[in-house]
């Protein structure tokens, strides 16, 4: 408690007694009048905090943050580009660092494709769902993007002819023992620094400033020297990332069985993004929509390739089968956190799966230079041993699948098994694979039109709100044309620059000029250069 307030307290309670004890003895001296308070110290007040003004701020460098920031010093803005992390440590690192592009210089080969084709492409997996305007802005914006990038040095080849919706869209930058998505950064910092733009580390925006009709005019940020503001001129990008790996909102936003998935990029990617905006009564929206793909419980190695061979089933915990086996990626991803009670399965696989490229041996090679090592036995018994599942009740339901492929009579399973060409399990020695569900990225998040500004409840722009990349949403439902993650970062991160940085050349020539510097004193004349003293 204050001291102020125990005085007043302290003193009521002497005055109520003093009253209580006049009825019975003679009236007390009138109490002290309250001490004046000290003045403080400091007249003024604690300090502001310590500012700096730009034409456009944005928050977190990931690639929607560095496309937008290097845009926006191209459009003539002066841009600082803010990371809470020690370096760029979002979702993008570990990324792949596909592209989904259409138009492009990398592309030219292939005009069966068209700018309409690929957004009809968009739309359909979305169920119809994504935001058509949104998702036109991609198809017409991407392949620019992607030339735009390559003239900043990214080195790109394109994956040409991949199965539906793929096609020939994805353009890919080599990792070359790093992930494509570290690479994507690299050339974009060599790039920032080129253009001047600084990437200031160790800041961490926590909320949005506000002029008093609510338009965005900065962040207030934490910083090892203390709490400083970044005032923005023409609008702050927020391109934090989505929430994936704060297990509080994906408990809240898509459901509690989610909280289990384990996060399969940056750990450090928590919402700061619906934080802030909420402040200012964004619109949020698909909050329930996720990317998912199987993980490893440890060690981050992804079981995928060897779960889509064509040979093998997949088990629980208990040993017996719960999701189709052909099921993509996605689905059975999420099958396993919601459809085991601790998101854990195994699959189970012979030998003879190498007949299938040698698949089998380069995924235990793969996870093996991860250090990470699959269970291994010449008996079904021994690896249900070996992998902690209870191995009679993995005998029968290896038993009731071979007898099942010998009839021809897979596809009748529960669940079924359907695969045209079922291979029953024989052919030892049996590994099995541990697979979680995991999270890669969310797709929802404040609301974003065309150019990139951040949406209230009355659908109308939030003047200086802009959002790009895992931080935005609107652009994506459901499922996705494989790169269009990383390419509406590109897309919606330059997008969001150019209205910002327009907003900061309008905001310029709305200000009064300002008074002309007095002329400096002219400066005293210099020594001419000559011998020294006594040279
Ligand atoms: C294993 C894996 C592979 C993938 N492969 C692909 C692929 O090939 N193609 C594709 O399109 N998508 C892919 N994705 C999805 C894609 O990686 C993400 O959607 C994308 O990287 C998000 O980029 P971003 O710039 O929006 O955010 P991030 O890359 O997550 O960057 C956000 C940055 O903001 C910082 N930050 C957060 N909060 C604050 C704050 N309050 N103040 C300051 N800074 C803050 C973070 O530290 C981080 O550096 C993959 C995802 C995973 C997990």
């Amino acid at each position: 408690m204050d001291q102020k307030r125990r005085n007043f307290l302290q003193g009521s309670l002497l005055a109520s007694g003093a009253v209580l004890a006049g009825a019975v003895e003679a009236a007390p001296e009138p109490p002290k009048p309250p001490k004046e308070p000290k003045p403080p110290k400091d007249p003024k007040g604690p300090k502001p905090p310590k500012a700096e003004t730009y034409d456009v701020v944005v928050v977190g460098a990931g690639f929607a943050g560095m496309c937008a920031a290097l845009e926006a010093a191209e459009q003539g803005a002066k841009t600082v580009l803010l990371e809470k992390m020690g370096r760029p440590d979002g979702t993008t690192v570990y990324s792949s660092g596909w592209i989904a592009a259409v138009g492009s210089r990398f592309q030219k080969n292939h005009p069966e494709d068209s700018k309409e084709a690929f957004f009809q492409d968009m739309m359909k997996l979305s169920g119809y769902r994504s935001d058509p305007e949104l998702v036109r802005v991609y198809a017409d914006e991407a392949g620019d993007g992607i030339d735009w990038l390559a003239d900043h040095g990214t080195p790109f080849f394109l994956w040409e002819n991949l199965p539906a919706p793929e096609l020939s869209r994805c353009v890919i930058s080599p990792g070359e023992g790093i992930t494509g998505g570290s690479k994507l950064l690299r050339c974009l910092m060599a790039a920032l620094e080129k253009a001047g733009v600084p990437i200031v580390y160790n800041t961490k925006a926590v909320h949005l400033l506000k002029s008093p009709n609510w338009d965005v005019e900065g962040v207030h940020c934490l910083t090892p020297e203390g709490p400083k503001d970044y005032r923005a001129r023409g609008g702050v990008i927020l391109t934090t990332g989505g929430f994936g790996a704060n297990e509080a909102m994906v408990g809240q936003y898509i459901g509690p069985w989610a909280a289990k998935l384990i996060v399969r990029g940056s750990p450090w990617i928590t919402g700061e993004n619906i934080l802030m905006a909420q402040e200012v009564q964004a619109r949020l929206v698909n909050m329930d929509q996720f990317y998912a793909g199987p993980i490893t419980p440890t060690g981050h190695a992804n079981p995928s390739p060897l779960m889509h061979a064509g040979y093998g089933i997949q088990v629980g915990t208990n040993g017996k089968r719960f999701v189709p086996e052909t099921w993509l990626q996605v689905p059975k991803a999420k099958a396993i956190a919601q459809r085991t009670p601790d998101n854990r399965s195994f699959m189970l696989i012979g030998e003879d799966a190498n007949a299938n490229d040698n698949i089998l041996s380069a995924t235990i090679e793969r996870f093996a230079r991860l250090g990470y090592h699959v269970f291994k036995g010449e008996t079904i018994e021994e690896v249900a041993k070996a992998a902690g599942v209870p191995a009679d009740a993995l005998v029968e339901t290896v038993r009731v699948f071979n007898e099942a492929v010998k009839a021809g009579k897979a596809k009748e399973l529960d669940p079924p098994y359907e695969y045209e060409t079922p291979h029953a399990l024989e052919t030892g020695p049996y590994y099995m694979i541990p697979a979680a569900g995991g999270m890669a990225s969310t797709m929802g998040g404040p609301k974003i039109n065309k150019f990139a500004q951040v949406e209230n409840f009355e659908r109308r722009p939030i003047p200086g709100l802009y959002a790009a990349g895992a931080a935005a949403g609107g652009l994506w439902y459901q499922d996705d044309i494989g790169g269009n993650q990383l390419g509406g970062g590109m897309v919606f991160g330059r997008v969001a620059a150019r209205h910002a940085a327009r907003r900061a050349k309008a905001e310029a020539a709305r200000r009064p000029p300002e008074p002309p510097k007095p002329p400096k004193p002219p400066k005293e004349p210099k020594e001419p250069n000559g011998p020294k003293h006594g040279a």
